[in-house]
């Protein structure tokens, strides 16, 4: 493994990340970035890690993922358990996968999936890995090419109750919001406080 993903890949939070070789196929207009990022000699004490190597390196992985041997690396991960289970109480600790909220570099870091509740949680973990190096596809090309691994949707829920009677279901509902309140605020704050 070239010495900068295996620096890259052991910093802590990245065991989300896979760490095999990758297809670079289609790459070579970075070659410059991947001389970084595949020198084979990189020492971490001097490591100048500009954000577009890793930028880089997420793309390979995002692309990587989705490949027939990627997606047996990411299973064997997600038996693991490596990206976690869903805090969901009646999920009962079902694991789950990483998943970005965008497909673009830069909007927002990596969140979890739940195949059972398919709802995203941030990992507990925290690993400040960019949301786009899994992308917003890949649990669900996971589980098309792996769909004997599909678990079933939870089968209770929660129930909000008062003395053990249910709530009514008005009685859950946020107070509605006034329209005389929004324009009392707005009134108040001078347009040029915004920013534009
Ligand atoms: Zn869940």
């Amino acid at each position: 493994m070239p010495a900068w993903i295996g620096w890259f890949v052991g910093m802590i939070g990245n065991e989300f990340v896979c760490r095999d070789k990758f297809n670079l196929t289609g790459l070579e207009y970075f070659k410059e970035t991947l001389d970084v990022v595949l020198e084979p000699l990189f020492d971490r004490s001097v490591a100048r890690v500009s954000g577009y190597e890793e930028k880089l390196y997420g793309m390979i992985h995002a692309r990587y993922i989705v490949s027939e041997r990627g997606v047996e690396d990411m299973r064997l991960k997600y038996e693991r358990g490596d990206f976690g289970s869903c805090p969901r109480f009646y999920c009962k600790d079902q694991k789950t996968l990483p998943v970005g909220l965008s497909d673009k570099w830069g909007h927002s870091t990596v969140k979890i999936y739940c195949p059972s509740c398919r709802d995203v949680f941030r990992p507990r973990s925290r690993p400040k890995l960019d949301g786009a190096m899994f992308g917003t596809s890949f649990p669900h090309l996971f589980f098309m090419e792996l769909p004997m691994l599909k678990p079933q949707p939870p089968v209770e829920k929660y129930v909000p109750r008062l003395h053990g009677f249910r709530l009514h279901e008005s009685a859950l509902k946020p107070l509605e919001s006034s329209e005389t309140s929004t324009e009392d605020i707005g009134s108040t704050s001078s347009p040029s406080s915004f920013p534009n």
